[in-house]
């Protein structure tokens, strides 16, 4: 048995969040052959979660404490957005990094949220939201915490319990044992008894290049691979924690296949690592979610920010490829890409051929894209272009790029258009 510690990286957006996730491999990987667990259902059921209070969910003393008077009033269900943020690690001394929050900034950032009239849901009343049994406030958060810290709870803990707040944990079986930074099954349960739900993380948190390598063996092994890390995961899961119906994606890698299966092993729903608000017709097996770094408190203003439209989120409610709604004119001049086109993850540059536009003063030609701000963009006054070219994958599913130039006049001008991105992943790649 080795123990490491293993530095996952998914490039992303660097402002609003870059997938980043530690897995402590505590245990050595089960070697024995998979079970293979058949297909059985292809369809989240519209009503799919039977209550399990006293099991994985919140004792009733627990339910008590939260209904306060002051709590919000239900609104009708296409009215409400969820902000879900996600945590990993916590400390009152280390060094703060992107998993590693100081654990009085976790204890603000919770006071901001009861002093702020948000409510903060359980997993079980999201997903009745989601499915259309429930109604709940305008506002609401849910709380996730990845991978199974100890910290989370020695640290993490006792603030969710003293402030009332239920709270997930997205675990992976093979980090569950107590050693290392590692909390043990029976700090788990003791959370359950106060606002807990236990969901799948995998089973040994593997990184994309792993579930790659795997989709490279061809459907049978990838089945396989799938069998193993997504149904047997739950399936110890819930040996040791009752119910388990929902998956987190580790570092948020998600295909195709992986979200074609993942009801057949009992999950109705699966979150990413791409921000932004939540609304009734996310789609469950990817539901957005707030990163909440250390390093970057932005990411939680941004994610407590329920009055202005999120980037990357309030664009795409809705929309499917194709039908983004008409904002603005299109720009007078070729762009590339193409206005209102799906192009794949890796984009080519992002291109303004400002021909045919008079009186350019080429020193006054910026460029910014919704994600990056103002980039670094190439002008070149000969061919009269500004271009750039995104330095890593966009996860956001839209993208608004905004060309600003002042004409020799001095008066400025402003063109901007949309494309969408391809968020399904081609594993052959
Ligand atoms: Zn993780």
């Amino acid at each position: 048995m080795t123990s490491c510690c293993k530095l996952l990286v998914v490039a992303l957006l660097p402002f609003l969040v870059s997938a980043v996730s530690w897995a402590g491999l505590a245990d050595a990987i089960d070697p024995e052959p998979v079970a293979v667990n058949p297909i059985q259902r292809e369809q989240a059921p519209s009503q799919p979660l039977a209550d399990s209070r006293g099991t994985n969910s919140p004792s009733d003393s627990f339910y008590m404490r939260r209904c306060s008077p002051e709590q919000s009033l239900p609104v009708p269900h296409d009215q409400t957005r969820v902000a879900v943020l996600g945590y990993h690690n916590f400390s009152k001394t280390a060094p703060v990094t992107e998993m590693l929050m100081r654990t009085q900034e976790f204890r603000e950032q919770m006071e901001y949220i009861r002093s702020s009239g948000l409510t903060v849901i359980s997993m079980q009343e999201f997903l009745e939201w989601r499915f259309g049994s429930r109604e709940l406030p305008e506002r609401c958060v849910l709380i996730t915490l990845d991978d199974g810290w100890r910290s989370v709870y020695t640290e993490a803990f006792p603030i969710l319990k003293e402030y009332g707040f239920p709270f997930t944990l997205f675990l992976y079986p093979t980090y569950l044992t107590g050693r290392g930074e590692s909390m043990n099954p029976e700090m788990i349960r003791e959370m359950q008894q106060f606002g807990a739900t236990i969901g799948s993380h995998s089973l040994t948190h593997p990184y994309p290049s792993q579930w790659k390598a795997e989709a490279a063996k061809g459907e049978a092994a990838y089945n396989a691979y799938m069998d193993k890390e997504m149904g047997q995961s739950r399936e110890k899961l819930v040996e040791l924690f009752g119910p388990v119906t929902t998956f987190c994606y580790p570092g948020g890698f998600n295909t195709e296949p992986m979200r074609e299966r993942l009801p057949g092993y009992g999950y109705v729903a699966a979150f990413t690592v791409i921000p932004g608000k939540v609304t009734e017709d996310e789609p469950p097996l990817q539901i957005h979610r707030y990163m909440i770094f250390g390093t970057d408190p932005s990411i939680f203003r941004n994610a407590m920010d329920f009055r202005v439209a999120q980037l990357g989120k309030m664009v795409s409610t809705g929309a499917q490829p194709g039908t983004l709604p008409p904002t603005t004119p299109l720009p007078p001049f070729p762009v590339s890409p193409q206005p209102k086109s799906v192009v794949p993850h890796d984009i080519p540059a992002i291109t303004a051929h400002l021909s045919g536009v008079s009186g350019v003063n080429f020193a006054t030609v910026r460029m910014s894209v919704s994600g990056f701000g103002r980039v670094p963009a190439q002008v070149d006054a000969t061919n009269r272009t500004i271009s750039w070219t995104p330095p890593c994958r966009i996860y956001m599913p839209d993208i608004s790029v905004h060309v600003t130039w002042n004409t020799t006049d001095g008066t400025s001008h402003k063109a901007e258009w949309s494309f969408q991105v391809d968020q399904s992943v081609t594993v052959q790649q």
